[in-house]
C-alpha cells in the first residue's frame, strides 16, 4: 500500500476506482424511496427518504394499509400501490419523465439523481424546474443530450454505479464528522459536515488552484472552492474567515480559512463537498 502522503491525489488503482457499493448502498432502492415519498404525501411517514425498507417504512406502510382497510402486512404490494392512487404509479421506466410529470416514477427519478450526485431539492414526486435542471446536468455529465427529459437513455445511465473519488484527499479539519453525505428528511445532504469550534483551521484537502474565495449569496456564507486534478473540486462552506484568494495555488494541507457559521448554518461547522466533473460524490470515498 502507498503511504498516505504518496497516495494524496494520486490516481487510485483500477481496482480501487471501481465502485464498491457496500451493503447499505445495495439495500437502498429507488422504489422504496418512491414509497417513502408517497407515504409522506399521505401523512403516514415523516422519516428520511433514504430508500431503505426498515422498520419505520414498514410501520408507515402498515398504518396506511390500516387506514384504507387493507391487510396491514407492511409490504407495499399491488393493492397498496393502487390505494396510493397517483402517488403509487406509474412504474419507474414506463414513460419518459419531463416537466409536469407526477407520481411514483418521478420520486424514484429524484432519488436516483440525488444519489448520483445531482440532488434537485425536495424529493416529492413532482417534476418541476429543479428536477428538470438536475436531469439536464446529469445528462451532460453522462454525455447524453441535455434536454432535461429522463427517457430510456437517461434511465440506463442512472443504473451505472454511483461515482466515487478517483483520488485520496486529506481530512480538511481536525474534527470529528457530523452529518454524512446522503438523504436528510426529504432532501439530500450533498456534503460531509465537521462540527468544530469557530476559528478552527481549515486546510486544503489536496493541492490545487483556488477558483472561488468569497461570500456566496446562495447560503454557503464564506466559501472556498479548489480545483484539483482528475476533474475534482473541493468545496469549504460557512467559513468565519478566508485565508486565500481566487487564482492562488495551494498545497495539500495548506491552511485556507477558519471554521465558522456564515450563511445558512445552525452552528459552527465545516460543510465539505467534493465534486467530480460536476457530480457531488461522497467525500468519505476520498478520505
Ligand atoms: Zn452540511
Amino acid at each position: 500500500m502507498l503511504t498516505r502522503s504518496h497516495a494524496l491525489l494520486a490516481l487510485a488503482s483500477a481496482a480501487l476506482a471501481v465502485a464498491l457499493p457496500g451493503a447499505s448502498a445495495s439495500a437502498r432502492t429507488a422504489n422504496t424511496a418512491a414509497l417513502q415519498v408517497a407515504l409522506r404525501g399521505t401523512g403516514h411517514y415523516s422519516g428520511t427518504v433514504d430508500g431503505v425498507r426498515g422498520p419505520g417504512t414498514r410501520a408507515a406502510t402498515a398504518a396506511f394499509q390500516r387506514s384504507r382497510g387493507l391487510g396491514a402486512d407492511g409490504v407495499a404490494g399491488a393493492r397498496t400501490r393502487r390505494a396510493l392512487g397517483g402517488r403509487g404509479r406509474p412504474r419507474y421506466g414506463s414513460r419518459p419523465l419531463g416537466v409536469g410529470a407526477r407520481g411514483w416514477d418521478v420520486a424514484a427519478l429524484q432519488f436516483k439523481l440525488a444519489i448520483h450526485g445531482f440532488p434537485s431539492g425536495p424529493m416529492d414526486g413532482g417534476l418541476g424546474a429543479r428536477t428538470a435542471r438536475a436531469t439536464a446536468r446529469f445528462q451532460r455529465w453522462a454525455g447524453l443530450p441535455a434536454d432535461g427529459v429522463a427517457g430510456r437513455g437517461t434511465m440506463r445511465a442512472l443504473r451505472r454505479p454511483v461515482p466515487r473519488s478517483p483520488a485520496r484527499l486529506l481530512r480538511p479539519v481536525a474534527a470529528p464528522t457530523g452529518d454524512r453525505f446522503g438523504p436528510r428528511t426529504n432532501r439530500f445532504h450533498a456534503g460531509l459536515d465537521f462540527p468544530a469550534a469557530s476559528g478552527t483551521p481549515v486546510t486544503a484537502a489536496g493541492r490545487g488552484t483556488v477558483v472561488f474565495a468569497g461570500f456566496s449569496a446562495s447560503g454557503w456564507g464564506n466559501l472556498i472552492i479548489i480545483r484539483h486534478r482528475f476533474g475534482l473540486r473541493s468545496f469549504y462552506a460557512h467559513l468565519s474567515s478566508l485565508g486565500v484568494r481566487s487564482g492562488q495555488y495551494v498545497g495539500a494541507g495548506a491552511r485556507i480559512g477558519r471554521v465558522g457559521s456564515t450563511g445558512f448554518s445552525t452552528g459552527p461547522h465545516l460543510h465539505f463537498e467534493l465534486l467530480l466533473r460536476g457530480a457531488n460524490i461522497d467525500p468519505a470515498s476520498a478520505l
